[in-house]
């Protein structure tokens, strides 16, 4: 979609640091990083959050969580354990309208979030 920047993350149009690319997601490292780790996955195409994803998009939800697993074996979160969160709406905080899984890890998380 025009003017988004996880689309042109997506296109490779805005430099960023990539960590998996699947067929259908990418994931990247957030400019903005909560935790030693912080990685964001988002589909290729353009869904704008949670409520957007149909039917169609299941095979893009299973790739999802397996770039999941894929990058905190990689990254060695497993044995300690991570977050992933899904931001939908303002008073979520979703600041993106591109959905994101956020991927945290390597501290101590606080429940319930802030
Ligand atoms: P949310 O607040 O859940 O919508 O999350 C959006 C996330 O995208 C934030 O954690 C931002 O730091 C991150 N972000 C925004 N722009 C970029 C970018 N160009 N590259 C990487 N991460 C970004």
């Amino acid at each position: 979609m025009d003017g988004c920047i996880f689309c042109k993350i997506a296109k490779g149009e805005i430099a960023s640091n990539i960590v998996y690319d699947g067929e259908l997601v990418i994931g990247f490292r957030d400019v903005n990083p909560q935790a030693p780790h912080h990685y964001l996955i988002i589909p290729k195409k353009h869904i704008a959050n949670i409520t957007d994803i149909g039917e169609d998009d299941l095979p893009m939800l299973a790739e999802m969580f397996r770039a999941v697993n894929s990058l905190t074996e990689e990254k060695g979160m497993q044995a300690r354990g991570f977050r992933t969160v899904m931001n939908q709406g303002r008073m979520a905080g979703q600041t993106v309208d591109h959905l994101h899984l956020h991927i945290l890890g390597g501290r101590v998380m606080g429940w319930p979030p802030g």
